[in-house]
């Protein structure tokens, strides 16, 4: 990657597992703010998240690996996974700043998390690390008084990760929600079967 200046979005989550919900924003995002890369972050483990049962790190990395494998416009970073739990943003754009020193961030988030940004560790800091910004999704409204937050109109996909273990965990087909390549690999390895992911 040429890292001259490089304007860079980064899309965290759990990617338990990715989706096209998830690629579809990261496209719209690359697109609507001219951006030279977006990066999909797995997390070791949210702290808004402790308790529930997430996949190991690597199939949640391996998936994410191979859905964006054909798309150069988006790269997968295990910074938050080889850093282990928890994950805190502020930990990930400074080891990302590190790693891509003179970039440009715009972290990218979905109307759900947006309404408690504010309660993110150090957010203060890591709103001068990175700009904020916004994008729609399906069932959640975005909260008022945003701010100077852009925001990003994603097509609407229905879609979420919980829905998606669901599924695999009823017998239901997940095809078309998530890549092929995904699809197989969660055939293959057996996961969401034991109906304990939500
Ligand atoms: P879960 O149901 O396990 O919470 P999820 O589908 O919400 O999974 P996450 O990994 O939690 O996926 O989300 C990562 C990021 O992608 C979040 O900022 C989230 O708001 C955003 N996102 C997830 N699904 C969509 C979607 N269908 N449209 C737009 N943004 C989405
Ligand atoms: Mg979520």
């Amino acid at each position: 990657m040429n890292t001259k200046a490089a304007r860079i979005g980064v899309l965290g989550g759990t990617f338990d597992p990715i989706h096209i919900g998830h690629l579809a924003a990261a496209s719209e995002v690359f697109a609507a703010l001219s951006l030279d890369l977006v990066l999909v972050v797995p997390a070791a483990e949210q702290p808004f998240k402790r308790g529930t049962e997430v996949a190991a790190g690597q199939d949640r990395l391996a998936m994410a690996r191979m859905a964006v494998a054909a798309d150069p416009r988006l790269e997968v970073s295990a910074v938050d996974i080889e850093r282990g739990a928890p994950t805190y943003t502020i930990d990930t754009m400074t080891d990302l700043d590190a790693a891509h020193p003179g970039s440009t961030w715009y972290f990218v988030t979905g109307a759900d998390a947006l309404a408690r940004l504010d309660e993110w560790r150090d957010s203060e800091r890591l709103r001068e690390l990175a700009t904020f910004v916004g994008v729609t999704r399906p069932g959640y409204d975005v909260p008022a008084g945003l701010g100077d937050i852009p925001l990003v109109e994603v097509p609407a996909l229905g879609v979420s990760s919980t829905d998606v273990r669901r599924r695999v965990s009823l017998g239901l087909p997940i095809r078309y929600l998530v890549p092929d390549v995904v699809a197989d690999y969660i055939g293959e390895h057996h996961l969401y079967r034991g109906g304990a992911h939500g």
